[in-house]
This record gives structure tokens, sequence and C-alpha cells, in this order.
């Protein structure tokens, strides 16, 4: 089925005003949108890394494959515990990981055992070495009771059952997944495609590194974060370079991104003034949207779909503004990529954080002020804003670990307030 277009979406939506669009019905109007590429391909498990995965990943064994040991020490049958005095066992063998112990232990017997080695039959629980009191070279004492029926044995199955599902499909997989599926003895899966994203930036005052910096002119580094930003998520990407404030260039560009890649990524040449020549070339190609969406910074915004001898493509229309530029793709552009790209979860933890000043806000449009996250003297997460935030301080974001979210309804926010908080850093 196709998915319904922009206009259509945009249609069952009450209250649409592309001049007054709050944060949570562009990203609704982005989401709905947007479909998973289907085709898949199987890879070798490393290269997999960071891919989405296309199937559920079914256990095809019991991890554990039998009941084994946690601990090196001695595997016993529990009821030989019980009584009231220390407990003398008879140490009839010795078993470590990767040895099967093959006969049947016995009333009054042990097993001095290793960690991961399989539970000999007869046995149920696993007492620590150090817990014992003395051994001789058949004997091992213990005290009464030092370990519950059940202590210290690791059951079959207990990290994966055969059968069951290990990983669900829109997974990213990460470093503990690629264990995970190794540990099933899994040598390849499916993911789906890599997404194709195509970028590049307008603008008559922008010069590539390498060239002069002419009067008037800035070097352009919103190239250098879209990079940033699509390699982290994974991107196929294509770097288009520069585009002059031309109708033709413009066009052409479009067009032969468009051909190429799945999306496209332009930033700049959205504000007003700029907007109506990019509208009408933008518009000729298919069904793009203009918005001014109630958020600070990164107000202005194209989403559509466009297309050209027959090849379509999603089209996120970035303002130009380096801060804006990534504000806009975390909050809009991410989560449609993630979506294209098949991966299931997109959610991520917000966290709730004291704010170390007063920070003035006006209710009404959503900001995202740069922030830097840490611990208060007791522990207790603290954050303070990366000085001027001004949407072309891209310092602001550079020196940031976090960004404070400030909801379309809040007001002003005094010392001490406590503030949503998105980490820029992860373990992973
Ligand atoms: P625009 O949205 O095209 O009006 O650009 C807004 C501001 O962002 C202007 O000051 C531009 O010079 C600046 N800008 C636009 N594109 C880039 C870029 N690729 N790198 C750095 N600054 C940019
Ligand atoms: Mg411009």
């Amino acid at each position: 089925m196709p998915s319904p277009s922009v206009s259509e979406i945009i249609s069952c939506l009450s209250g649409y005003d592309p001049d007054a669009l709050t944060v949570e019905q562009a990203q609704q109007i982005v989401r709905q949108c947007v479909a998973p590429v289907d085709s898949v391909e199987r890879l070798a498990l490393r290269t997999a890394l960071g891919r989405v995965l296309a199937e559920d990943i079914i256990s095809p064994i019991n991890v554990p494959a039998q009941d084994n040991s946690a601990m090196d020490g001695y595997a016993v049958r529990a009821v030989d515990l019980l009584g009231e005095g220390p407990v003398d066992l008879r140490v009839v063998g010795h078993t470590h990981a990767g040895m099967v112990h093959e006969s049947a232990v016995k009333a009054g017997e042990c097993v001095r055992i290793m960690t991961g080695a399989p539970m000999p039959e007869g046995c149920d629980t696993v007492v620590p070495q150090e817990f014992v009191l003395t051994v001789t070279e058949t004997t091992v004492t213990m005290p009464a009771a030092v370990a519950k029926v059940g202590d210290n044995r690791r059951l079959q199955g207990e990290d994966l059952r055969e059968g069951t599902p290990a990983l669900l499909k829109g997974r990213i997989l990460r470093p503990a997944d690629l264990g995970l599926i190794a540990s099933l003895g899994i040598a390849e899966v499916p993911v789906r495609r890599r997404l194709r994203v195509a970028f590049f930036s307008t603008g008559n005052e922008l010069r590539s590194l390498g060239e002069p910096l002419d009067p008037g002119c800035v070097y352009d580094s919103n190239r250098y974060t879209l990079y940033g930003m699509l390699q982290r998520l994974g991107c196929d990407i294509l770097d288009m370079g520069v585009v002059r404030d031309d109708e033709a260039a413009l066009e052409a560009a479009l067009r032969s991104a468009c051909e190429n890649a799945d999306v496209v990524v332009t930033s700049g040449g959205v504000s007003v003034g700029e907007a109506d020549y990019t509208k009408q070339v933008m518009a000729r190609l298919g069904d793009v949207k203009f918005w001014k969406i109630a958020m600070r910074p990164g107000r202005p915004m194209a989403f559509g779909r466009i297309a050209s001898n027959g090849k379509a493509a999603w089209l996120f229309g970035l303002p130009g503004n380096p801060v804006a530029v990534m504000v806009t793709f975390y909050f809009f552009a991410r989560v449609a990529l993630l979506r294209m790209m098949g991966a299931q979860s997109d959610q991520l933890p917000v966290l709730r954080a004291a704010s170390q000043s007063d920070i003035r806000k006006k209710p009404g449009r959503t900001e995202y002020q740069r922030g830097i996250l840490s611990q208060d003297s007791s522990g207790v997460p603290q954050v303070r804003i990366t000085g001027a935030q001004g949407s072309g301080i891209l310092r602001s974001m550079s020196e940031a670990n976090c960004i404070v979210i400030l909801s379309h309804q809040q007001d002003s926010v005094k010392a001490g307030d406590a503030v949503d908080v998105l980490a820029l850093e992860g373990l992973i």
C-alpha cells in the first residue's frame, strides 16, 4: 500500500497552520509520511554493527546449552547439606568448562567443579570454594546449610531459550547484540539495506574548505555537521557540495539528489526572503510544505516528497544557521530517517536536571538550549547553559553534552527548577 502523501496527512490534522506549527505536529506529520525501505541484505555478523535487523532472530539453541556452575567450588546434592553440624562429602571427580562429568553423583558425594562446567548428574547446587572448611585428596568438609538448593547453578536456557525470539526486527545492532547472536552460533544476519541520503548546502556566501575566504563569505560548516550526523546514523551518504542561490542550479541539484537517493537534506535557503524562489523550485518537483515551526532555533523548514525522472525522495529543507540545522536534523529528520531505516525504537531517554541558572523563555514555542549536564556535590543531576544561544553560534553545540528541551507551554525557568534534558553522549 503506498504511503499517504504529505497533503493527505495534513488534511486529517486539526489546527494545521504552516505558519504556526508546533514541534509535535510537525514531528507527527513527518513520522506518518515515511515508511521503511524494504530491501534486505545478509551480512557477516561483524559488519552488521549499527545496522537494522530485518527479521527476528529466533534462538536455535538454549544458552547455556545445559545447567552449569556459576562459581569455582563443589557440585553437591543440596539435601546432603541439611542437618546440624559440618558435613563431610566424598570428592568423586573434578570437572571444568568444556568437560562432561560422566557418572551420576550419589548421596554423600560431590564433584570439584569450575565455573562454566556442566552440572554433574545428580547435583543441583554449587558450594563456592571459599565456603568450605577443610579439603583433603578425597573429602571436603563444609558447614551445614551453607547453600540452598539451586545456588550458583546457571540453568539451561536461562539466557536464551530455544525457539524464542532473541532479538526483534527493527533493532539497531549494538555490541551486546553481536555477542548475543554469536552465542547462538549464527554467523550471518539479515539487515535492511542502508538508507541513501544526498545532502548539499545552499548559499552564494559559502566557501568550501581549501577555497580562499572572500570578503563577506563563510566556510560551509553545515555539510560537515550533516556528514557527521548522517554517518553516525549509519546512512549511505552522498555529499553534493555547495549549490549557488540560483534557480537552475538548485533544480538540477535537487533532481540529481532525488534520482540517486531515498532522502535529500539541504541546508539554507528556506528562510524569509529566499523562501519564495526555493519554494517555487521545490514545489515544482513535488509535494513540499514550507513550515514556520514554533521552535527555537530552527523555525523555517521545508518537508515533502520530490520526484524526477520517475525517482522520488523525501526532502528535508533545513534552515541555514549552523545550530538550527543540527536541531532540526535531530528533532525532525532523525526520527524519519530511523523509521525509513526500519528501526523500531527511536525514543531517547529524557532526564530531569536542576537548572543552575534562570532561563528566559516565552510560552508558545519549544526551545532547544545547549547545556552541560553534570552532578552536584550530592550526585543530583544539574545543567548549565553553554553561554550565548544564538542559532549561528556552533560553539554552543560543540561545548554541550546535552540539549535542554523547554516545552511549548513552558515559561521562564528559575535557578533550581527541574528541566528536561537529552544527553548527546552515549556509552555505545
Ligand atoms: P539561510 O537560511 O540560507 O538564510 O542562512 C542563514 C544563515 O546561516 C546565514 O548567515 C548563512 O550564511 C548561514 N549559513 C547557511 N548555510 C550555511 C552553511 N552551510 N555553513 C555555515 N553557515 C551557513
Ligand atoms: Mg542562504
